[in-house]
């Protein structure tokens, strides 16, 4: 099997705050080639550039996010707040499934604080279940079809909970704490987003924020920090939890 991991999520910075713990150590623990996919290019993260502008801005910032720990950030170009299931969407995360020939898929929590969030999460569960359909768009050339289904997890909801403010408990998290400051490094790459929060609260809110829900989830675990997951075991999916197997739970 591939050893590559591919993190489809809704803006740019998300990656950093979800999952980025996890993806270090798929690399360097086990060679992973790692992958990281914004559905958007963040174009609402700002009141003082322009969509264009920011976009841009926030594009480099993935890149340089990614490039950090020598993985290779994507971006699918929809648009922050019009993220939505539908055919283009679903054929542009197919074919990069198919392009990077991922075996362990990443995506929001199907319950999530914001639309784009969930939607993302509907449409990369359903490339996972198109990339090995070769009648699936065929005429669109999106690449060799999978052999399987690739193993496919959902991040944490931010914070936790649902949008009725329902906490959602993780199935397993992943212990971060070796890595955590190379997690911290990648998320201040995304520079306009740290600044502008500097800005308005007076304080490092951005990186504070990923470090205290880090220690959150590592409550009881008996380690300082830690990432949340489910993983989605429908009728076809693998059921294995090779995430949890390669990286250990607590
Ligand atoms: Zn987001």
């Amino acid at each position: 099997m591939q050893k590559v991991a591919l993190s489809i999520l809704a803006h740019p910075d998300d990656a950093e705050f979800l999952l980025a713990g996890t993806l270090i150590r798929l690399k360097r623990e086990h060679g992973y080639e790692v992958h990281i996919a914004s559905m958007t290019p963040g174009d609402c993260g700002s009141v003082e550039q322009d969509g264009q502008t920011i976009s841009e801005i926030r594009r480099r910032e993935g890149a340089a996010a990614a490039a950090l720990i020598g993985a290779t950030y994507h971006c699918l170009e929809e648009r922050d707040l019009l993220v939505v299931y539908g055919e283009a969407p679903l054929e542009k995360v197919t074919r990069l499934i198919r392009e990077t020939r991922a075996s362990i898929l990443f995506t929001h929590s199907p319950s999530d604080y914001m639309l784009d969030h969930e939607q993302t999460s509907t449409i990369t569960r359903a490339a996972a279940f198109a990339a090995p359909i070769p009648n699936f768009l065929a005429a669109r050339k999106l690449g060799a079809p999978l052999g399987h289904i690739p193993h496919l997890y959902y991040c944490d909801p931010l914070e936790g909970k649902d949008p009725l403010g329902r906490d959602i408990p993780p199935a397993f998290c992943v212990d971060i704490s070796a890595v955590i400051d190379v997690k911290a490094d990648m998320l201040a790459a995304h520079a306009s987003q740290r600044d502008w929060l500097m800005k308005h609260h007076g304080m490092d809110q951005y990186l504070e924020a990923m470090r205290s829900w880090g220690q959150e989830r590592a409550k009881g675990r008996g380690v300082a920090f830690a990432e949340g997951f489910r993983q989605h075991l429908g009728h076809s999916y693998p059921q294995d939890n090779l995430l949890g197997d390669l990286l250990g739970t607590v």
